[in-house]
C-alpha cells in the first residue's frame, strides 16, 4: 500500500484556514503536533466560529466551557481538559497533559487552576455576539460542530479535538470530545478516529475506538467509518432511539483518510504529500452510501454551516 508520509484530516469547512497555516509546520518541518497547534488554535481563535473556543456558545449559565483533546499515536498518551472556562487555548492546555502518564485529564475548576500555574493565557471566552445569542435565543439554537484534527508526519500520528460543546449545555456537561475513546482514538501502528455530533450519542458506542477497531482487525479505513457508524446507529434504533447529527473522521497509519456521517452532506478538510494547499472535500450521504468528492466554488458558495 501507498506510503504517505504527510497528511492531514480535519472536520467541517471551519478548518480550513488553520490547516492551511499548518503547512509548514507538517511538511517542512516534519512536526504532526505543532500542525495540530497551529490549526487547532486557528479555529479556537477565530470568534465566527460559534462552537469551538472564544465567540462559542455559553452554557446555560452564559458562561463558556471547552472541551479539549489531544493523543499521541506512538507513546498512546492523551490529555484532555472538560469544563474549562476562561482559557483562551484549550487544545494547548490538552496537549500539555498529554505529556503526563496520571493526572492528565482534568476537569473544572481543576483543569482551570492547572491552566493558570502553568502559564496558559487567561481569557474572557464570552464574545458579544454570543452574549446576545444567549440572550435572544437560548433555547432555539440546535447546531453544534467541534474541530476535530488527525496528523501524520514521518515518525506518526496523533489527534486533537476542541469544542465548547453543545450550545447552552448544562453547566458541567461534558461530551464526547475530550473522553479517550469516544471523540478521538490514536494507534500509530493502526490508525486514528474523531467524532463530531451529538456527544452524548457518540459515546454510548465509543465510536472513535470502534473505527479503530475495525481498522485493527483488516478493514479499511473508509469501510471502517462506515460500518462503524452504521453498526452504531442500527444499535441505537434498535432501542427506539434515533441518534442526532454523527460525523466521523479517520487515517490510517499509512496516511490515507475516510470518512462517514449520518448527515445529508458533511464537510472536511484534507492536504497530504500530493495536495500540499489544504482543501474542502464533502462527504453526502445517500441511504447510508458515502459519496466524497471535492466542495466546488458552487458549493463553498452555498454552504451556510461551519
Ligand atoms: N461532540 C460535541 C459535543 O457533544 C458537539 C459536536 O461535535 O457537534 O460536545
Amino acid at each position: 500500500m501507498e506510503h504517505i508520509k504527510h497528511a492531514m484530516i480535519a472536520t467541517w469547512k471551519m478548518s480550513l484556514e488553520g490547516m492551511q497555516k499548518a503547512s509548514d509546520d507538517l511538511f517542512v518541518n516534519d512536526d504532526r503536533k505543532a500542525a495540530l497547534l497551529t490549526a487547532i488554535t486557528d479555529v479556537e481563535n477565530n470568534p465566527v466560529y460559534h462552537y469551538v473556543g472564544y465567540g462559542g456558545f455559553p452554557n446555560g449559565h452564559g458562561i463558556v466551557e471547552t472541551d479539549a483533546s489531544y493523543m499521541d499515536g506512538n507513546t498512546m498518551q492523551f490529555g484532555a481538559v472538560a469544563g474549562l472556562r476562561d482559557i483562551a487555548s484549550p487544545i494547548a492546555v490538552a496537549m500539555e497533559l498529554s505529556g503526563k502518564t496520571k493526572d492528565c485529564f482534568l476537569c473544572g475548576e481543576g483543569a482551570k487552576q492547572y491552566a493558570v500555574e502553568h502559564g496558559f493565557e487567561s481569557k474572557e471566552m464570552l464574545s458579544d455576539y454570543a452574549r446576545q445569542q444567549y440572550e435572544q435565543h437560548r433555547k432555539n439554537i440546535m447546531e453544534h460542530d467541534t474541530v476535530c484534527m488527525i496528523a501524520k508526519d514521518s515518525e506518526g500520528l496523533s489527534c486533537g479535538v476542541s469544542t465548547s460543546g453543545l450550545p447552552f449545555k448544562h453547566p458541567g456537561r461534558v461530551g464526547d470530545s475530550p473522553v479517550i475513546g469516544s471523540g478521538f482514538y490514536c494507534d500509530s501502528i493502526v490508525g486514528s478516529a474523531a467524532a463530531t455530533g451529538n456527544g452524548e450519542d457518540v459515546m454510548r458506542g465509543c465510536l472513535s475506538l470502534s473505527v479503530v477497531t475495525h481498522m485493527k482487525m483488516g478493514m479499511g479505513v473508509q469501510q471502517a467509518c462506515e460500518t462503524a457508524l452504521a453498526q452504531h446507529l442500527e444499535r441505537l434504533a434498535t432501542t427506539g432511539y434515533q441518534a442526532g447529527d454523527i460525523s466521523v473522521i479517520a487515517m490510517d497509519r499509512y496516511g490515507h483518510c475516510g470518512v462517514a456521517t449520518d448527515m445529508k452532506q458533511f464537510p472536511f478538510v484534507m492536504m497530504d504529500d500530493e495536495h500540499h494547499n489544504a482543501a474542502v472535500y464533502v462527504c453526502t450521504n445517500e441511504d447510508g452510501t458515502m459519496h466524497i468528492q471535492k466542495a466546488d466554488d458552487y458549493w463553498l458558495s452555498q454552504w451556510q454551516g461551519d
